[in-house]
């Protein structure tokens, strides 16, 4: 799932339009009329909106759907590992302030659980936002290779389960999500 500007943070109506800086042609502004887009200013400044809800009026823009999709996520599971070398798999509890980690090789198995700080889970999401993961793609999967290492993320929002997978293949930002998953378990995870 990729992050939807469009969709109003307010009512979530996706009948919006993109706000148009600068000073409008004719036709542009004729088009603003017809409801196609809204006008702003004449110039953009920092933080203006630039997306407008045609239902309930509300403006806002890039950073701040941005800002509002990570604030949606309640819960973060990973997993990784593989046939040689045993399972990780974490949880991540960020309303409730938990983390579980297990591993798994054979019939071994072991689990620790421990509470975080309101800030640790704070500062996580601001790091999940910089490592771009509700943009990262649903699957990545390396053909031809047998075994190796599997991984999986699920992004549990209010009603809303992602899911992301790789076969031996991986975002460009999975090192640095395992070391913040090693931060903030004090776990091996990779
Ligand atoms: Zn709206």
């Amino acid at each position: 799932m990729a992050i939807t500007y469009k969709k109003c943070l307010k009512c979530g109506s996706k009948n919006s339009v993109s706000i148009v800086y600068g000073m409008p042609s004719y036709e542009a502004y004729q088009e603003a009329e017809a409801g196609k887009f809204k006008l702003g200013g004449c110039v953009l400044s920092l933080g203006d909106p630039e997306y407008a809800c045609k239902d309930c009026d509300h403006e806002w823009n890039r950073e701040q759907a941005i800002d509002y999709a990570y604030s949606k996520i309640k819960v973060i599971k990973a997993s990784v590992g593989g046939y040689f070398g045993g399972y990780y798999e974490v949880t991540i509890d960020l309303r409730n302030f938990e983390t579980t980690w297990n591993f798994h090789e054979g019939e071994l198995e072991e689990t620790s659980k421990k509470s975080i700080r309101r800030s640790t889970a704070e500062s996580f999401l601001e790091a999940l936002k910089i490592l771009n993961l509700l943009n990262w793609k649903a699957r990545y999967i390396e053909t031809g290779v047998c075994d190796g290492t599997q991984w999986s993320v699920e992004i549990l929002t209010d009603g809303r389960s992602i899911k992301k997978y790789g076969d031996n293949k991986y975002p460009f930002e999975w090192e640095l999500f395992c070391r913040l998953i090693r931060k903030i378990i004090n776990r091996k995870f990779e």
